[in-house]
């Protein structure tokens, strides 16, 4: 497709806390906003509507894609719609985490399916079901960008992390191999927490 060459990355940290089988971590996150001057998509809705929407500026939002419905990715995902009118897109196999930050009353709009694409500014990006973090994780591909971002599925130094609820750490490895090792070995790893990477070096890293 057609690429509009104004279509861009641009990136958040916010700061605030993650909460999984009581007990509380400080964290940062990565807000991802791709579009061009005039619409824009997000990744992940962390903690500070508006931290987010500084990354966002005057843009329309067209949609908040959360890569998986831990807290600190979801927390002000309600809100953010609220804000924007924009629809919260997640795969529905994260319920389970979902309803411990927001319950079963505050719903998600749409639900994400492996393989389908969000288009935005002229810019793709196709959705990789990649469970093990959260069983309803994603990581979205951009091959017109050359990179992929991969919430807390892949960061740089390895998989995420799986030792608390809801969480399978071969499963992790299994979908990386298959979902993220099958990119272009170039291919930019835009994470939900710390420094980028590329598919290569994690490959290395993994071996
Ligand atoms: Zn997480």
């Amino acid at each position: 497709m057609h690429q509009n060459a104004a279509v861009r990355v641009d990136h958040g940290v916010v700061s605030g806390t993650f909460s999984l089988d009581g007990q509380t971590f400080d964290v940062d996150n990565n807000v991802w906003v791709i579009g061009d001057d005039t619409e824009c998509v997000v990744i992940d809705a962390p903690h500070d509507v508006d931290a987010i929407m500084k990354v966002v500026g005057d843009r329309t939002v067209r949609s908040i894609v959360c890569t998986h419905a831990h807290d600190d990715h979801v927390r002000v995902a309600p809100a953010l719609r609220e804000r924007t009118g924009a629809p919260i897109l997640l795969h529905p196999d994260d319920r389970p985490l979902w309803e411990l930050t927001h319950g079963p009353s505050v719903a998600w709009d749409t639900d994400l399916a492996d393989g389908e694409t969000i288009e935005v500014g002229g810019a793709a990006l196709t959705v990789r079901h990649t469970p093990g973090h959260a069983p309803g994780a994603v990581c979205l591909y951009s091959p017109g960008l050359g990179c992929v971002f991969t919430g807390d599925t892949l960061f740089r130094g390895g998989p995420g992390a799986t030792g608390r609820s809801y969480s399978d750490a071969a499963l992790i490895v299994a979908s990386i191999r298959a979902k993220l090792f099958t990119l272009p070995g170039d291919t930019v790893v835009h994470t939900g927490h710390g420094e980028d990477t590329t598919i290569d070096a994690e490959r290395r890293t993994l071996g």
